[in-house]
């Protein structure tokens, strides 16, 4: 039986990296004797200016019988970023209750990073990020607008069943790599949701002992995601610690062409959505330079998500073999080559 899968390839380079995606998910599955079936939808900012909206009224409705989405990137120059997040993204998110972000980063060997310490092999940890809850809520507001005593009123939402799942599914995931958990917190600065995330998280950690973890301040784990990115393992975080964390983490990949992401609905009651960590780069879009391995290794953990780990697997090593190689690295790795020559490369080694 074939799974289904939803691609909306967006906008600038998501159209480039989604088909370069597409080309390894054929080789790939080619090999492994996987079905799945494509369809591809257009919306994207393109749309916007063209109709008005980034998709259809009906669009979740639409994408509700998939198995995943594939997304390539949304944003255009002129098109200001609280559409294309608010016409798109988070209603999928939320309507799908994607609440794992989940952004693995690793540095492979030929890619250099920018921080000393960081040596190929040495980093290779995972940020589970909450998705639906947390800071990023809509409650507050702003009073007494232009007037001296002015203020603006933002409060966080964490509750017990949210904090409990993204607790699970970070240490269920370290039981399948390296059984070691840091949870990213504040309770010395934030005094009411941060001892709460505290407590829930260690009721969930006495559930499984067999990995160890433990709190760490998230200006201090900053701090040593930089000076020390390689002794972690899964990171957990909040919304917004888990934002700024996953950023971080990406910088010191060595490229942000590279990072991956996935939102998940663990429960696999929703579709869930893998894309790329970078935006539609309108400064490079068309001219064939895009580095398609973010979209690639989203694509591989769409794989990982849909019952298909040795495939995945493959696909990761493809990427390792790739990048090992100079002549098969994009301009923003330091090499010379294109999309189409990494993603050429890439069939080939799976193809072989
Ligand atoms: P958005 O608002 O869509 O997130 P952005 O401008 O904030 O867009 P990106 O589109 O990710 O962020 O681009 C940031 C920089 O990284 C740009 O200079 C872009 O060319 C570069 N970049 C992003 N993705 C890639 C890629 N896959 N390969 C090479 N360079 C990339
Ligand atoms: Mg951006």
């Amino acid at each position: 039986m074939s799974q289904r899968i939803a691609v909306i390839p967006g906008d600038g380079i998501g159209a480039e990296v989604t088909d370069a995606a597409r080309a390894v998910l054929d080789a790939v599955c080619r090999r492994h004797g996987i079905d799945l079936d494509y369809d591809e939808y257009d919306w994207s900012c393109d749309r916007y200016l063209r109709e008005g909206t980034m998709m259809p009224t009906d669009g979740l409705a639409v994408l509700r019988p998939y198995d995943a989405i594939l997304l390539g990137a949304v944003g255009a120059p002129g098109v200001p970023d609280h559409v294309s997040l608010w016409g798109l993204l988070i209603p999928i998110r939320r309507a799908f209750r994607q609440y794992v972000n989940l952004r693995p980063v690793r540095v492979f060997d030929g890619v250099d990073s920018p921080v000393r310490d960081a040596r190929p092999g040495e980093v290779d940890l995972v940020v589970v990020r909450e998705n639906v809850e947390g800071e990023y809520s809509e409650i507050g507001g702003r009073f007494d607008r232009g007037h001296p005593e002015e203020m603006a009123v933002q409060e966080s939402v964490f509750t017990r069943a949210g904090v409990s799942r993204i607790a699970d599914y970070a240490f269920e995931l370290a039981r399948t790599r390296r059984r070691h958990v840091t949870s990213a917190t504040k309770s010395n600065g934030i005094v009411h949701t941060m001892p709460f995330w505290d407590e829930v998280v260690a009721e969930r950690a006495a559930a499984f002992t067999d990995v160890r973890w433990r709190g760490e301040h998230i200006d201090a784990l900053a701090a040593k995601f930089v000076l020390q990115p390689g002794s972690f393992d899964v990171v957990v975080a909040s919304n917004l610690f888990g934002d700024i964390l996953s950023d971080l983490a990406a910088a010191v990949a060595g490229s942000i062409g590279i990072a991956p992401s996935g939102n998940l609905d663990p429960t696999r009651t929703y579709p869930s959505m893998f894309e790329p960590v970078h935006g539609s780069a309108p400064d490079i879009a068309g001219t064939g330079v895009a580095n398609p391995v973010g979209a690639v290794w989203s694509a591989a953990m769409m794989l990982d998500h849909l019952g298909h780990g040795a495939a995945a697997r493959d696909v990761l090593g493809a990427i390792e073999a790739t990048l090992r190689e100079p002549g098969t690295r994009t301009r923003d790795l330091g090499g010379t080559a294109g999309t189409r020559e990494v993603t050429a490369a890439l069939v080939d080694r799976l193809d072989g």
